[in-house]
């Protein structure tokens, strides 16, 4: 008896629930897949609990899979009905129109959150996905730059009888930004709940339309602000940018335990290590870890945590940055597809979610403002 291969079943298995053409059956509905030396048991997560349509899945998958791993023992399939608790926990009221919002958050200054935030943004979008911006860094909003949205005055549009602003777009991204209304120096100051009612106002007062992802870019750090802003917006998932050096990873630990406090209770959906190494040029297979090796990715195993990937120092990176046009628009180079990459990862990582949240953990109600 020879031992059939996870990752082969795995990738068949994608591609047959494909060619089913069944909405519901992504390849996300795969919970689970265990093979032992020719047996298969597949946990999958269906809508429709009907007996009729559990054994019409179960025959197409059996059948195909017995005709591609032509040695294979006892398939089991295990079927796991999605229940309305299951769905993704949004806290609060959810915007019009806006399925998934997301916060990158940083411990650390410094580390590229924004840069990042800007090219995922693009890339999510390149993917065919609506995407919008929201720059809720107090202490140095940076979007309107990135974006070459520095003239761009929101526009004010009439929605069901109300006013709201239209967010400016470019590169078929919406942003609005704290940048944008007030200036630099006084938001500096404000205290947490200045800055959260003004995040809201970008939130709620705007009229964004239909929108996939909606990434708010966070400031850094994890003090009182944050937590009234993270508390203040219902948030679907945060992902969490750090450098490898030890100084920015103590950092990392406290978002991670910010997010996870049980007042937020927002999923962490994965880390992304910004400034990995650096390849000079003229010796590109070189690669130089100027903060240090795989910090981030040790760390996300530790916390059991998703790493989402590396992104290299990129010369081209920052001076996309400056000129106001992510690096991800470049022409297929490997720095736009490493960006690419990481957006396929998160738009994967947060369809997971919200098909197969793990089970919520129950608020404990002394940790709630206003209860002693
Ligand atoms: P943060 O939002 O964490 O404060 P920024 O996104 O403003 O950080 O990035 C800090 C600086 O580092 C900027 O000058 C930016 O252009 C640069 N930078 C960020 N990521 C990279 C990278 N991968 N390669 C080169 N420069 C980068």
């Amino acid at each position: 008896m020879s031992s059939i291969k996870k990752d082969l079943v795995l990738a068949e298995l994608k591609k047959i629930l494909a060619n089913l053409r069944d909405k519901d059956l992504s390849s996300n509905a795969i919970k689970n897949l265990l093979v032992f030396g020719n047996e298969i048991e597949i946990d999958l997560i269906i809508k429709n609990p009907t007996l009729q349509y559990k054994k019409k899945v179960e025959d197409v998958i059996t059948k195909s899979l017995i005709e591609i791993f032509t040695d294979c023992g006892k398939i089991k399939i295990n079927f796991n009905i999605l229940k309305k608790e299951d769905l993704p926990k949004i806290k609060g009221d959810q915007i019009p129109g806006v399925k998934n919002i997301f916060a990158i958050a940083s411990g650390k200054g410094g580390v590229g959150k924004s840069t990042v935030t800007a090219n995922i943004a693009v890339a999510l979008s390149e993917l065919g996905h609506k995407v919008g911006v929201i720059d809720a860094d107090i202490y140095g909003p940076s979007m309107h730059l990135m974006f070459d949205l520095v003239d761009a005055v929101p526009r004010a549009v009439e929605f069901e009888g109300k006013r709201r602003m239209s967010p400016p777009e470019n590169y078929g991204v919406k942003v609005l930004s704290i940048g944008f209304f007030t200036d630099a120096q006084q938001a500096v100051v404000w205290r947490g709940p200045m800055a959260s009612k003004a995040l809201n106002q970008l939130l709620w007062d705007a009229h964004w339309g239909e929108i996939d992802y909606l990434l708010v870019d966070l400031p850094p750090g994890t003090g009182d602000i944050h937590l009234s802003l993270v508390q203040s917006i219902p948030l679907t998932g945060a992902v969490v940018v750090s450098t490898p050096q030890d100084i920015a990873l103590a950092d990392v630990k406290k978002g991670v335990n910010m997010f996870q406090m049980p007042s937020i209770d927002v999923p962490v959906i994965g880390l992304i290590e910004n400034m990995s190494y650096f390849s000079p040029k003229e010796l590109p297979e070189n690669k130089y870890y100027i903060f240090g090796k795989s910090g981030v990715k040790n760390l996300s195993e530790k916390m059991n945590i998703e790493f989402l990937g590396e992104i290299p120092i990129v010369q081209s990176v920052r001076e996309a940055a400056d000129a106001g046009r992510p690096a991800v628009l470049q022409d297929n180079t490997p720095i736009s597809n490493t960006f690419m990459n990481l957006a396929s990862k998160i738009d994967h990582q947060i369809k997971k979610r919200n098909v197969n949240l793990p089970p919520t953990k129950k608020v404990d109600i002394t940790h709630k403002k206003g209860c002693s």
